[in-house]
């Protein structure tokens, strides 16, 4: 389970307080906050508190729990800048051919402008 997981990823550091983020919402089992280098005018990460390496990883190893919470806390973010309307965009990058450059399991969540078609 979590082959490769490093510890000293960027979100791990985040998690562990070590380095500053911009904290937008959390519960018990996940975090979110702002992305660093925003992609549209709304752009939040949201991770579970546990080391997952990807989607994959959590969907196989977290508990029913972990998984709902996590799924309800990208909801609230969606509540909490009111964009169910308007709608956005989910992404989870994974591994080399999805691009991953953190290795913890994340979802963006983008916004707030039309975000164009998703693949090029
Ligand atoms: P990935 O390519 O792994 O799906 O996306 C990683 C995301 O993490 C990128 O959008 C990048 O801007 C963001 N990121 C990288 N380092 C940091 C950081 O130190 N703080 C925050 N808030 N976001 C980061």
């Amino acid at each position: 389970m979590n082959k490769n997981y490093d510890k000293n990823n960027i979100f791990a550091k985040i998690l562990r307080s070590e380095v500053p983020f911009h904290k937008v919402l959390e519960n018990d089992y996940a975090l979110a906050f702002s992305d660093i280098n925003p992609q549209s005018p709304i752009h939040i990460l949201i991770i579970p508190k546990k080391a997952y390496l990807n989607f994959h990883y959590f969907i196989e190893n977290g508990s029913t729990k972990e998984i709902e919470f996590f799924w309800k806390l990208v909801n609230d973010v969606i509540k909490l800048y009111k964009i169910s309307m308007n709608g956005f965009r989910i992404i989870s990058n994974s591994g080399d051919d999805g691009n991953q450059d953190v290795p913890h399991f994340h979802v963006h969540l983008l916004g707030g402008k039309n975000l164009g078609k998703m693949i090029n």
